[in-house]
């Protein structure tokens, strides 16, 4: 069914574990110059550190940024036609989903990694997905249209949102490095997001990887209305997952983003007019791995 809007089939992971593993590969054996973290984990390699590291975290086009509504150029997108549904509003094929993972604060900080007119949220969930021609994400990092990370903010409700139990509940699981559990869930992605009518706010731009190596191969889409979760279902992700493997001294994992970088000369779209379709992903397993990233491998 032909359908209007971004539609990308995140729910079409087909890649295996090595693959997830190239994104997410602890601190130490990503970078190809060195060790990578977060400042949190130890200050002589966070975020600052990173373009001795590796390079292309150096470079004119990197991620996150803050989205300045102000310069966004209004992108009506009347080229979508009838094929949207393969292409996805606007972005150039069909890219299938990775894994997704979170990025955050500290008790009292916002922890995202993109900013909208200079604020920052709590919290800001990633979507991986990987243009359909690859299966290796080093081949995908070398191409403009590889990767497409779909970014979703966080906001603080009074309620608690309980489509993110599962979740919550396997952090229980995970807090030391090198965890993981199994969910052995029938988990609908689309339900940790905001309402399908809310989707159709969103800015896209060309980015990078926020971990190094940072490669400029990311079409990001960022979502404008943010996702309710409690304080205290906030504070599972902030409070209960560390850096540190279990029986070293315990780092918490906390202020695991990366600042926002010049944005140079590029430009940021706005869409009103992109729906997303939505859909179960099939009888899955999900496993949540611990690296400097806290991540979910669809399976
Ligand atoms: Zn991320």
């Amino acid at each position: 069914m032909a359908r209007r809007g971004i539609n990308m089939p995140f729910l079409r992971a087909a890649l295996s574990f090595p693959v997830l593993l190239l994104l997410l590969l602890p601190p130490g054996t990503e970078a190809s110059g060195g060790t990578w973290c977060y400042a949190t984990q130890d200050a002589t390699c966070g975020p600052a550190h990173w373009k001795v590291l590796d390079h292309q975290c150096g470079g004119a086009n990197q991620s996150p940024i803050n989205v300045d509504r102000k310069t966004a150029r209004r992108n009506m997108q009347v080229n979508l036609g009838s094929d949207i549904s393969v292409s996805g509003a606007g972005l150039p094929a069909v890219y299938n989903a990775l894994q997704f993972h979170f990025h955050w604060g500290k008790p009292n900080g916002n922890g995202s990694e993109h900013q909208l007119d200079g604020n920052q949220y709590p919290m800001e969930i990633h979507i991986v997905h990987m243009h359909s021609k690859y299966t290796d994400i080093k081949d995908a990092a070398t191409d403009p249209n590889g990767l497409a990370v779909l970014g979703f903010f966080y906001k603080v409700s009074d309620t608690d949102n309980t489509n993110y139990n599962t979740i919550i509940d396997g952090l229980q699981s995970v807090s030391y490095s090198g965890d993981s559990v199994d969910l052995a869930s029938t988990f609908r992605l689309d339900s940790l997001l905001p309402s399908e009518n809310l989707l159709s706010r969103y800015y896209r731009y060309r980015g990078s990887l926020t971990t190094p190596g940072c490669a400029e191969a990311v079409i990001w889409t960022v979502f404008e209305d943010p996702i309710p979760i409690s304080s205290s279902q906030l504070s599972a992700f902030v409070n209960s997952v560390h850096f540190s493997a279990s029986g070293q001294t315990e780092v918490k994992m906390q202020d695991n983003f990366r600042p926002v970088q010049a944005l140079n000369r590029r430009r940021i779209y706005a869409s009103k007019q992109a729906s997303m379709s939505s859909g179960a992903i099939p009888a899955l397993s999900i496993v949540l791995l611990l690296f400097p990233l806290l991540a979910i491998r669809l399976l």
